[in-house]
């Protein structure tokens, strides 16, 4: 999509701390840092927001997950917080999905 931020990454035309890449997923830095650790895991291909994610896609999401724990260790982090938000209301400002992987420091619940 040639207005989404995230896919404007991917394809290197914005610069990015990147941390991970294959074929499917990039990890990156998140710019505006909420904890120590904070990374983005996102898929190459634009999906809009958790709740467009097909039935095609589960694979997919299946692996980015598992690549964000991967990283979290590389990372170093023991214990982190794995968030993906959907919708405005919930704190979603950049439309293409993403999980957030949060850590080094204590997380308290429920998130504001
Ligand atoms: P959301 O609020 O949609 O769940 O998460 C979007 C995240 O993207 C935010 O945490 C924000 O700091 C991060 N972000 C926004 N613009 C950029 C950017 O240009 N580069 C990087 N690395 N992260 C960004
Ligand atoms: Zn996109």
């Amino acid at each position: 999509m040639t207005d989404c931020l995230f896919c404007k990454i991917i394809a290197g035309d914005i610069p990015s701390d990147k941390l991970y890449e294959d074929e499917e997923i990039y990890a990156f830095r998140d710019i505006h840092p909420q904890a120590p650790v904070h990374f983005l895991v996102v898929p190459k291909k634009h999906i809009s927001c958790p709740a467009e994610i097909g039935g095609d896609d589960e694979q997919l999401i299946g692996r980015l997950i598992r690549i964000a724990g991967h990283i979290a260790e590389k990372e170093g982090i023991e214990h982190y917080r794995l968030v993906f938000n959907n919708g405005e209301g919930a704190g979603q400002t950049v439309f293409h999905v993403h999980l957030h992987v949060l850590g080094g420091r204590a997380m308290t619940w429920p998130p504001g």
